[in-house]
């Protein structure tokens, strides 16, 4: 009655694996995870806004960041409660915020993964928590990515309309990284694009991707939608993005995600 696996590097894969999948569902039933709030500025360089991000609470100290469990949190279904527990603490601290004179506007974006995007009771999720926390809808953002769009775009069109119905705005995460479809860019209501990190990064140094930059600037332009560069981490890159029309930006420059108490007061 037992497995054994053919090498000792094997091993200790699944077991790390098998370890990190039930410290998820430990924190899944015993309320371990945090939403972490990165600022989002204008040109004034005023916050305008926050980006939600997972953390899991290790238990040996510190966070387990969201790349080492969202991963295993979706190829295991896990991350349909995880994303439900997200989108419930984004519009409890929502509506705090929604409470006071100097954070009433700050908009919040959430991160929500295919998965649960295409889950058959996801718009009824959305709405029960902006209910349950009498949130005003149109603080709330939901950012995908491209893998939400892959497979059925009339499928994803519709549920994106239903949600925009409810007053929820929409960003599309990463662009420029991926295929950065056009097509689904003008078919798919989104009012926000994201610049993937890498290239507001290479920018300075790299003419092809500075170009990338200054396009994609010009096709949101012409479309209507916000742009937020992400991951500004210098002066410089700072600059040349205010100087090429940039509007929104969010990065290390102008802080790093924070647990709530952390965060900035107005
Ligand atoms: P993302 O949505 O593109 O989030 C931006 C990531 O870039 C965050 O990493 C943020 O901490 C990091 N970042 C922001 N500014 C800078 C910068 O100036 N320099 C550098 N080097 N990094 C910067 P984080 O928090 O580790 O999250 C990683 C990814 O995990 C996110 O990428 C998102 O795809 C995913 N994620 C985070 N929270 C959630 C969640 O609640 N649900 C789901 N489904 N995915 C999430
Ligand atoms: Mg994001
Ligand atoms: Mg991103």
């Amino acid at each position: 009655n037992t497995i054994r696996f053919f090498s000792e590097a094997m091993q200790a894969v699944v077991d790390a694996r098998a370890e990190l999948e039930l410290r998820l569902r430990a924190a899944i039933a015993e309320d371990g995870f945090r939403l972490f709030y990165q600022p989002q500025m204008d040109r004034d360089g005023r916050i305008i806004g926050a980006e939600a991000l997972i953390r899991c609470i290790d238990p040996q100290g510190g966070m387990i960041p969201p790349v080492r469990f969202i991963p295993l949190a979706e190829e295991t279904g896990l991350i349909v409660p995880i994303g439900e527990w997200v989108i419930d603490a984004a519009c409890a601290q929502l509506h705090l915020w929604q409470q006071q004179a100097g954070t009433a506007k700050l908009t919040l974006s959430i991160n929500v993964s295919a998965r649960n995007f295409h889950q058959p009771d996801f718009v009824a999720r959305v709405r029960t928590a902006l209910e349950r926390h009498r949130v005003r809808p149109e603080g709330l953002k939901i950012e995908l990515t491209e893998s939400v769009v892959v497979g059925d775009i009339e499928a994803t069109v519709l549920r994106m309309q239903q949600i925009k119905a409810l007053g929820v705005k929409f960003a599309l995460d990463d662009f420029g990284t991926g295929y950065s479809s056009l097509s689904y860019l003008k078919r798919l209501p989104f009012d926000q694009l994201k610049i993937d990190q890498f290239f507001v990064r290479d920018m300075a140094q790299n003419h092809s991707s500075e170009a990338i930059v200054r396009a994609i600037l010009a096709i949101s332009h012409s479309l209507e939608l916000e742009v937020v560069a992400e991951g500004v981490e210098t002066q410089a890159e700072y600059e040349l993005l205010l100087a090429r029309g940039c509007e929104m930006f969010q990065g290390y420059l102008f802080g790093k995600p924070v647990p709530i108490e952390e965060w900035p007061a107005p």
